[in-house]
């Protein structure tokens, strides 16, 4: 730990590096180690966890991951610039972080950790979704991981967090939620950030769930939501008639109204009209 700590602050490791952030990688630095070991701490214990992070840059929170006794790192960089920095995070914790130089995208994290497994990352905005949807649908979900630790553009969290009746409400929500309890930690100002980004930040918490919180057939929940809320204006009974031709019979079976709109539907109706689809 004392190594750790005794490492230089982010801002030299930038300066000494050349690291200075580009834009088309998503990057936006913190270089406030609190703030990181808060970020960490979210994740819950990791004293007997290994944590996928995405995106490490300088290693601000991959210092806050070692800080706050990760069993041990494993850190996938896209960008070289930044792996000599990198090494000397590890070679400050003897055999706890392992660097992958790659794309995030093209990484299964359970091809290289041992479970329990927690993800936690600051993530590139413009990989953000396509990474939570991934870390969500099969092959990597019945889940390897314990739980995502994510921060997003404040405008994805909430739509990750969302309730029925809201505009934020949609099929990130229903991915999210019936497989996790998904929770915002904190929101975090773009002043947080360097450069700071236009938005703000919230750090979003998911516990994976034992099993999906109400049964339903996965790609029936996942070609029902997209076409509901591709349509959100519409009432279901004309969203839906595509997938088939008794669709008010199959939403009067789960208890929806012809005329409810997606929007207003909760995920436990979704379910029982995904179950009544696919029979
Ligand atoms: N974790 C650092 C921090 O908190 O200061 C940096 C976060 S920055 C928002 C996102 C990082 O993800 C950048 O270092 C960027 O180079 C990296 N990155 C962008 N796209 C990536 C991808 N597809 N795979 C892995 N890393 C990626």
């Amino acid at each position: 730990m004392s190594a750790l700590a005794d490492l230089p602050p982010l801002r030299a490791v930038i300066a000494r590096h050349g690291l200075a952030a580009r834009k088309a990688l998503g990057q936006n630095f913190i270089l406030d180690l609190n703030l990181t070991r808060r970020i960490a701490r979210t994740a819950g214990d990791l004293s007997g966890a290994d944590v996928f992070e995405v995106g490490p840059g300088p290693g601000g929170l991959t210092r806050g991951l070692l800080m706050e006794g990760a069993r041990h790192v494993l850190a996938v960089e896209k960008d070289p610039r930044c792996l000599h920095a990198l090494e000397e995070i590890a070679a400050a914790a003897p055999g706890r972080l392992t660097v992958l130089q790659g794309d995030a995208l093209e990484i299964d994290p359970r091809d290289h950790l041992t479970p329990p497994i927690r993800i936690v990352a600051n993530l590139p905005y413009n990989v953000g979704t396509e990474l939570l949807v991934r870390w969500l649908t099969p092959p990597v979900w019945p889940p390897a991981w314990e739980s995502l630790t994510l921060m997003f553009q404040r405008e994805v969290a909430d739509r990750i967090v969302a309730e029925p009746g809201s505009k934020a409400y949609g099929r990130l929500a229903v991915l999210a939620q019936w497989r996790c309890d998904a929770r915002i930690a904190f929101t975090l100002p773009p002043a947080a950030f360097t450069p700071p980004p236009k938005v703000a930040s919230a750090v979003v918490h998911l516990e994976a769930l034992p099993a999906p919180r109400f049964p339903a057939p996965a790609e029936a929940l996942q070609r029902l939501t997209a076409a509901a809320f591709n349509q959100r204006r519409k009432m279901l009974r004309a969203a839906l008639k595509g997938l088939a031709p008794d669709i008010e019979d199959r939403l009067a079976e789960a208890g929806i109204a012809p005329t409810a709109r997606a929007e207003t539907v909760p995920l436990e109706k979704f379910c029982a009209l995904a179950r009544a689809l696919a029979r």
